[in-house]
This record gives structure tokens, sequence and C-alpha cells, in this order.
């Protein structure tokens, strides 16, 4: 009995000392520091962190990604993350560099490479490819042009958005196992909720799916592909171009012999020449917003942003 009365005091002596380590480790373990580039990656990042912390968002409100420069404050944040979520060099060319000084200490995880998300080519030909593409004497990091033409706008498929959250679920629980039990949990109901909204998407775009329309710049293969919509053309293939006078006389032509009903504009570029674009072929005017520049940031944003870009495309699609 005394000997039994030793050994659990012992236990309990041992428990206190594990409990002291741990004590002081456990209350300054904070959360982990985590940054995503652009909005929509930033939602689904949001909302597997959620009730653990925030993700920082780098390209905030309107700005395009494609032609971003860093703020200082950026690049603190990165050089201190813990893991950096982006799309990939063909979309944030301004992550590259910042990200390859940093790769001792901070991981980075480029999306386009995550398992299980399907990756279309850029579009080429017809329609979607510019006829004035000499950069000879531009010498600007051209990201579309550098890389093998991957169509980095994957996010816009909820499908590709769930394999998303599959991989940030898998990131985080490596680098903060703690939370495991937590990311898993709301990986699973970001995963539910984004085949609802696909469901909900696919029924809602049914009705327009014969209707022709034009884009500003080729943002939505993804989209378009998944819900098996009309696209037949872009103004611009990168969105940091101005289209030639040739590029378009063959969009007003293609307009006319294809019965465009809409043509689209986008809120980063507000380009004063979709007017000249339309003319007088009775197509109406819309707007599409890859990025969600309006929209609050934080978990809800992703969904609100597809919802949007399916109710502009069916406002200006639909009816008779
Ligand atoms: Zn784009």
């Amino acid at each position: 009995m005394r000997l039994r009365w030793a050994s659990w005091t012992c236990v309990r002596q041992a428990g206190l000392v594990v409990w002291l380590l741990l004590a002081p480790w456990a209350a300054f373990s904070a959360e982990p520091r985590v940054v995503a580039s652009i909005k929509p990656i930033h939602a689904l990042v949001a909302g597997v962190m959620q009730g653990v912390g925030a993700p920082r968002l780098l390209a905030p409100g309107g700005a395009s990604p494609h032609d971003y420069s860093l703020r200082p404050s950026d690049a603190r944040a990165i050089a201190e993350a813990d893991v950096v979520f982006w799309v990939g060099p063909e979309l944030e060319g301004f992550l590259v560099k910042p990200l390859d000084n940093a790769k001792d200490k901070v991981r980075s995880v480029a999306l386009l490479d995550a398992p299980e998300v399907t990756v279309w080519p850029l579009r080429q030909g017809g329609a979607w490819e510019t006829h004035d593409h000499g950069h000879a004497a531009d010498d600007h990091d051209h990201a579309h042009d550098r890389q093998a033409g991957r169509d980095p706008h994957l996010w816009l498929d909820p499908v590709n958005a769930a394999a998303m959250v599959r991989r940030i679920v898998a990131v985080l629980s490596e680098i903060d196992p703690l939370h495991r039990a937590d990311y898993q949990h709301n990986g699973a109901m970001l995963i539910e909720r984004l085949d609802r909204l696909n469901q909900q998407l696919a029924a809602g775009l049914a009705s327009i799916q014969t209707r022709p329309y034009i884009v500003f710049h080729d943002a939505y293969q993804y989209f378009e592909r998944r819900y098996g919509l009309d696209a037949v053309g872009s103004i611009v293939l990168h969105p940091e171009q101005r289209p030639s006078a040739r590029r378009v006389a063959e969009i007003q032509d293609r307009i006319g012999t294809l019965g465009v009903r809409c043509v689209f504009s986008e809120p980063q570029f507000q380009p004063a020449l979709i007017a000249t674009v339309i003319g007088d072929s009775g197509a109406r005017q819309g707007v599409l917003d890859p990025l969600g520049a309006e929209l609050s940031a934080g978990p809800d944003a992703y969904f609100l942003l597809l919802s949007t870009l399916s109710d502009a495309l069916r406002n200006c699609l639909g009816g008779s």
C-alpha cells in the first residue's frame, strides 16, 4: 500500500513536471503566421483557419495581381510568415523573388501545383489570341508569357476550390499539428458548402448556356468549362495590354456574326473602350469581377465572388 502510494505520488510529480514544461509553451504558442496572395485564396484559407487565427491578405481591394507590386509591409509579412499560399508564378509574378529569397524559412504553397486541381492551358487562337504580341522592347516581368502557359485563374471552379481546401488543410496540419482537428473539421464543412454552391450555380446557369458573350480579359475559362457557358472571345489576352485597332475591329466583327449578347468589362481595368467595341451592335454591357474587388475579405468572400459572377452573367444574358 505504502509502495503504491509512493508510486502514485511519483506519477503525480512527473505529471506536474510535464505540465510545467508544456504550459508555458501552450500559453505562448501563437497561431501560425499565414499569408495569402489574393482575396479568393485568402477566403479559403480563412475558412480553414476559423477559430484558430486569421491569414493576412497581400493584394487587397481591387489591385490586379497581374501587375501588382509589393509594399514594404507585405515584404515584411512574407519574410516573417510560416507559410504563404498563392496561385503560382503565372499569376503573382511579384511573389517569385520574395519567396525565393525566404525559401529557407518560409513555406511556399503554389496552389496551381496542388494535387487534384484541374489546370487548363491558356486559350490560344481565334478570339483568345491577341495579334500584337511583340514584347521585344518590353522588359517588364511578363508572367503570362514567361511560364509554360498554364491558365492561372483556377479558383473560379468550386471543384478546384475543394481540392485547394484539402491542400490547405494538409499544409496547416503539418505546420500546426496542435490544431489539426480544427483544420480538418473546418475543411470538411467548407467542402460541403462548396459542393452546394457548385450545384446551385449549375442549376442557375443552365438556361444561359447557349448565349454567346465576350469578356474583357481571359480569366473565366474554369468557370465557363464547369458550367458549359458560351464565351466566344476576350478583348485582351493579358489585362495589362491595350488592344490594337485591328483587334477591336475583329471583336466588333465577332459581335455581329455570332450574335453576341453581352460584352463584359472588369472593375480592375475600367476600359472606356467597351462602348467602342459594342458600337451600335445592340449588345449589352455588364461587369464581371474575377477577384472580388468590392467584397470584404473573409471566409464568405469566395462564395459571394462566385454567386456575384453567376448573377452578373444571368442578368446580362438572361431574358429573351
Ligand atoms: Zn487574370
